[in-house]
């Protein structure tokens, strides 16, 4: 089997947007008529559920499917179940998505919050704060996690929101490193900044890691390798590593959750239209992209393309119901005029995709393995392992090979190869 590391040398091609001096403040869109969630939980109607259709729920209000969920999601709103439904991600797993429809005649209705600085209490309460911090992995004892990384640098391009979020809140984002060292007993914890953000973002009491300003300097195996001097290897995550990446947003989150007592429901995310202007916004998780749309004028007609998470590592989604989500920094829509086109032209052998790997993998002859499901093939012979879906061979395919969605695929199912083992 052969394990290469991720790293070698890439011609530097994409450049990471930069928060603009004295930002604008967000625009704020008003509570929707009807907010979802998604759980990473399966409908089974055998079993005595803990919530149905018609039951009411307050502000804060944990919700999940049965006694043993451990998956949970987090009413923003008063009101009550309007449904709960199957709903199928990329991969076609199949979770389930609650609608609640607000009422805001109970908007006091607020559920108290004991805080606890236990990580027990976090995993169990605070997973699903706007930012998503991962305190499943902090409060895993499997993961033996020495240094967290706070990211306040964009890991896609055209976007800015962890850059606004680190230099709009930097004492709150100080305080939840505080408590964050306190309740995870982890010592060491730095921030990933851009170079050019350190001056507007001065921040005395962590060490700050300065990331680089060409894509994808600032993905989590790039920030190991250049200011951790440690390859991540071929199959192995960052928490494998004992390294934990989390978001400004989640940072600033926790501190507010402490200070106020209450949860915080306020995502911050960058939109990108069709003419590629950015808006910086701020929404209850829950709220459907439509309603954001509605307020911005946008119109988005048949076949654009609805793109979360930006454009080299994002995923088109289908629905414009599709509801903000914690972890959700970034939505770009493309008319669909302009798309990029995916081809069925063949591989001419350029060797592009494997010039810009920052991985070093024959991304050419990995394809072929993928596009005929051989994947293990793929793993044990030309690297998929050690991909770290930068996207960037996708960007340069002079034939158009949507080689990041056969990459990512090859992933999933080899997960689930290894699974069933
Ligand atoms: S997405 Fe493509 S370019 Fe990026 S690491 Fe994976 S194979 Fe290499
Ligand atoms: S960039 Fe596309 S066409 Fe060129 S070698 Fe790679 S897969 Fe083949």
């Amino acid at each position: 089997m052969i394990k290469r590391s991720f790293f070698a040398l890439s011609k530097p091609r994409l450049t990471y947007d930069l928060l603009e001096p004295n930002p604008d403040e967000p625009q704020t869109i008003s509570l929707p008529d009807h907010l979802t969630l998604l759980l990473a939980d399966t409908i089974d109607s055998t079993r005595p559920a803990l919530i149905k259709k018609g039951d009411p729920v307050k502000k804060g209000q944990k919700l999940a499917l049965y006694m043993d969920s451990t998956a949970y999601a987090i009413s923003p709103v008063a009101g009550t179940i309007k449904s709960i439904e199957n709903y199928s991600d990329d991969f076609g797993k199949i979770d389930t998505c609650i609608t609640i429809a607000h009422d805001p005649e109970k908007a006091s209705d607020i559920a108290p919050l004991d805080i606890s600085e236990e990580i027990s209490f976090a995993a169990l309460h605070l997973q699903k704060l706007p930012g998503a911090p991962p305190f499943d992995i902090l409060a895993d004892e499997n993961f033996n996690i020495r240094t967290i990384i706070i990211t306040g640098a964009e890991t896609d391009l055209l976007t800015t929101t962890s850059q606004y979020v680190t230099t709009s809140h930097i004492r709150d984002l100080e305080q939840g490193a505080r408590i964050l060292k306190q309740i995870t007993n982890v010592s060491k914890i730095c921030i990933a900044l851009p170079e050019t953000l350190n001056g507007n973002a001065p921040i005395d009491s962590l060490q700050v890691l300065q990331t680089g300003a060409v894509y994808p300097d600032t993905l989590p195996a790039m920030i190991m390798k250049d200011h951790l001097d440690m390859v991540l290897p071929a199959g192995k995550t960052p928490e494998d590593m004992g390294i934990c990446f989390i978001r400004a947003e989640a940072v600033v989150s926790l501190a507010r959750t402490f200070e106020t007592k209450a949860l915080g429901f306020d995502k911050h995310l960058t939109l990108v239209d069709k003419t590629g202007t950015r808006h910086r916004i701020k929404t209850a998780i829950g709220t459907p992209l439509s309603s954001i749309f509605k307020h911005l004028e946008i119109q988005v007609n048949d076949l654009d393309r609805i793109i979360i998470g930006g454009p080299m590592r994002g995923t088109a989604i289908f629905t414009t119901h599709h509801p903000v989500t914690p972890d959700m920094d970034t939505v770009v829509i493309q008319d669909r005029e302009i798309l990029p086109k995916i081809s069925d032209t063949p591989c001419v052998n350029c060797g592009k995709c494997i010039q810009v790997c920052p991985a070093s993998i024959q991304v050419n002859l990995l394809v072929r393995f993928l596009e005929v499901d051989q994947y293990e093939e793929a793993a044990d012979k030309y690297d998929l392992d050690a991909c770290i879906e930068c996207g960037l061979c996708s960007y340069v395919c002079t034939s158009q090979i949507a080689l990041g969605q056969y990459i990512r695929l090859g992933k999933h199912e080899l997960r689930k190869l290894r699974a069933d083992v």
